[in-house]
């Protein structure tokens, strides 16, 4: 489904990947590790678009296309997903509303029918009670004032309702407590279908001990320098990063950090 060859990255002159890679078959899901630093961030905003970067060489292919020559919105509608590791606010949109509009622009590119308000407001409710998530956060602006695990349940809100293809987590596990990392986590075990690939970046074996990744890839520095199954987790939860060569700057979480 998603294929990236040799790919380099740099931000304001600054490399930051440096030949990557990555192969991520459909139905698969795989998790990114890798010290603060290192490049998990570049590599998920490159994939969904994001502006900054500059892609120097190498490809990505999804779906046998060129990934890089797609814009954003063309990206979406093929259902692909960003969950960002620090999701926006946007003062004065209700998060229903946009959550809606997003929805009906991907039915749009699929050729499909929109959704109603009513229709829509019914799926929205079921969603956000499978996420234990308060039907009020339906009917505030987005993410405003969340707290850092309410911003990442409305990321799975939108997952949820989006149905993407493609899913990159960036760090969704970050600042959760151990409820919501079980939401969560059932949340994208319940997602895991033979045609949807999941790319998971994370610090913690405690998401992916809940949410089992078929392969783990270490980043380390801009490259991929370790893949395996999913005990390569539970080998960096437990001797860190050190014995890969590697120095070893204990992960630190930036929601928690934060308070
Ligand atoms: P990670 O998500 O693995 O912690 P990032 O992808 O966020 O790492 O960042 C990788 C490196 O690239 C860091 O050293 C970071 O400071 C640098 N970097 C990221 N974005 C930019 C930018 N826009 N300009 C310069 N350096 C950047
Ligand atoms: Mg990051």
């Amino acid at each position: 489904m998603l294929e990236i060859k040799n790919l380099h990255v740099s931000a304001n002159d600054q490399p930051i990947l440096r030949g990557i890679d990555l192969s991520l078959p459909e139905g698969e899901v795989h998790a990114i590790m890798g010290p603060n630093g290192s490049g998990k961030s570049t590599l998920s905003g490159v994939l969904a678009g994001r502006e900054g970067y500059s892609v120097d060489s190498g490809s990505i292919t999804y779906d046998g296309e060129d990934l890089l020559a797609m814009p954003v919105e063309e990206r979406a509608h093929r259902g692909l997903f960003l969950a960002f590791q620090y999701p926006v606010e946007i003062p004065g949109v209700t998060n229903l509303h946009m959550l809606r509009l997003s929805l009906n622009a991907v039915r749009e590119a699929r050729g499909e029918e929109p959704v109603s308000a009513v229709e829509f407001l019914k799926l929205a409710k079921r969603h956000a009670a499978d996420l234990k998530m308060k039907e009020e956060f339906l009917y505030r602006a987005v993410n405003e004032g969340f707290s850092g695990g309410e911003k990442k349940r409305n990321e799975m809100l939108q997952l949820l309702l989006l149905q993407p293809r493609l899913c990159i987590l960036d760090e969704t596990d970050s600042g959760l407590d151990i409820d919501a990392l079980q939401t969560i986590a059932a949340g994208l075990n319940a997602c895991r279908a033979p045609n949807r690939s999941m790319l998971v970046v994370t610090h913690y074996q405690r998401l992916l001990g809940l949410l089992v990744p078929d392969r783990v890839h270490v980043l380390a520095n801009g490259r991929l320098i370790r893949s395996g199954d999913a005990d390569l987790a539970h080998e960096l939860e437990a001797k860190g990063y050190g014995w890969l060569g590697i120095d070893d700057p204990a992960p630190v979480d930036p929601v928690e950090a934060a308070g």
